[in-house]
């Protein structure tokens, strides 16, 4: 029989809240959507409203919340730089206070729950790939400091929660993702090359381009997070989420360019500090507990994302 979870998605309004919500709707539950908006708008979820298992309630997760839940997905913080470079002291406070209070609520309700890490837990990684054993090389007052800082802080009171009050935790260490539902402004590099390439404008790209990263499609993504936290309660993680598929930043640049058919010149610009020069994760220990990794090649993943991006920049966000 099937059993209808009530499920909390915090940042539910945002690129990967709002399909994970999509995605749990889709499988028969309730979806308690939380968020303040920082860094998102309705727009995302407004196709959700009139759905009789979707609720969407405007909080700000540095507060506490009472309410009766089976699941909490953690997802609320602003993730690029621009957004949480905006205000900093906040961006700490979300990881941090809001941690806490999901927790407290996880232990209250003993709900399962689940943290939305990431691969800045590693800074500018001297290993490569990023195992999960890697403690990280992170520059802890630096400009992404707020961010890293506030993830690496999340993760040990989810470990301190799991060991001294039994919290079923599940802790994913994502790696950049990408997909329909970005933010146009906010800077990320995906989303801001295919703007720019649709546009006609200049691609800016930051430094010589000879930085990696690794790029996940966000359906994939979001199939590990449903997966991850089906385990059973052993399987806390962290777990990298990702896709393995490295590219230099100047070659996603060509790429997206190629793939517009865009008469966009590249435009060097200065390299922000602190900005890690590699990135690709090893998934060896997602494919063994979850039987997962991505399908999407990024070609196809780029091609679903520049028709959103047509659309945005015909009509307007
Ligand atoms: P996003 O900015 O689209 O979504 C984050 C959401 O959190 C937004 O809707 C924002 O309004 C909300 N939020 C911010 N502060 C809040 C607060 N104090 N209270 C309530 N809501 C708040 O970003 P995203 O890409 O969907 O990222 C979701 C999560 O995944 C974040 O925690 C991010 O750190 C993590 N993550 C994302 C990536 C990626 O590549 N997209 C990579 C690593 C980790
Ligand atoms: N909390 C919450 N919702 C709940 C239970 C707790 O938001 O349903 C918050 C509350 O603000 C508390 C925090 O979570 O301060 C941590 O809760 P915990 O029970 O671990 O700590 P305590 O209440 O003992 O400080
Ligand atoms: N980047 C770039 N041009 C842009 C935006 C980003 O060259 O317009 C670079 C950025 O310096 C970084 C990489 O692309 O090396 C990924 O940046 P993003 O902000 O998307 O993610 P993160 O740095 O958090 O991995």
């Amino acid at each position: 029989m099937h059993l209808r979870k009530r499920i909390l998605i915090t940042g539910g309004s945002g690129f990967l809240g709002s399909h994970l919500c999509e995605r749990l709707l889709s499988e028969g539950h309730e979806v308690v959507c939380v968020d303040n908006f920082f860094c998102s708008s309705k727009s995302n979820i407004a196709h959700l409203l009139g759905n009789p298992y979707f609720e969407l309630i405007r909080h700000d997760v540095t507060f506490p919340l009472y309410i009766e839940v089976d699941e909490i997905y953690n997802l609320a913080c602003p993730a690029s730089p621009i957004h949480y470079q905006t205000d900093p002291v906040q961006t700490t406070k979300t990881s941090v206070h809001g941690a806490i209070n999901m927790l407290g609520l996880a232990k209250r309700t003993r709900a399962k729950i689940f943290q939305a890490s990431t691969s800045e837990v590693y800074g500018d990684p001297k290993i490569h790939p990023q195992e999960e054993s890697y403690w990280g090389n992170v520059n802890p007052i630096g400009l992404r400091a707020c961010y890293d800082e506030g993830k690496r802080c999340a993760e040990t009171l989810f470990f301190d929660y799991h060991r001294q009050h039994k919290l079923r935790i599940k802790v994913a260490r994502i790696f950049n993702t990408y997909g329909p539902r970005m933010h146009p402004n906010d800077g990320r590099v995906v989303s801001n090359f295919i703007v720019q390439a649709l546009k006609g404008e200049p691609l800016t790209v930051y430094g010589d381009g000879s930085q990696t990263r690794s790029f996940c499609f966000v359906s994939d993504l979001i199939e590990a997070f449903v997966r991850f936290m089906n385990t059973p309660d052993e399987v806390t993680g962290p777990v990298n989420l990702g896709n393995p598929g490295e590219f230099t930043i100047l070659e996603l640049a060509e790429q997206v360019i190629r793939m517009t058919g865009s008469k966009s010149k590249i435009d060097f610009r200065p390299l922000p500090t602190d900005d890690p020069t590699q990135r690709k994760p090893n998934i060896t220990k997602a494919r063994e507990i979850l039987g997962w990794e991505p399908k999407i090649p990024l070609h196809d993943g780029l091609a679903r994302t520049i028709v959103y991006f047509e659309e945005i920049v015909r009509n307007g966000f």
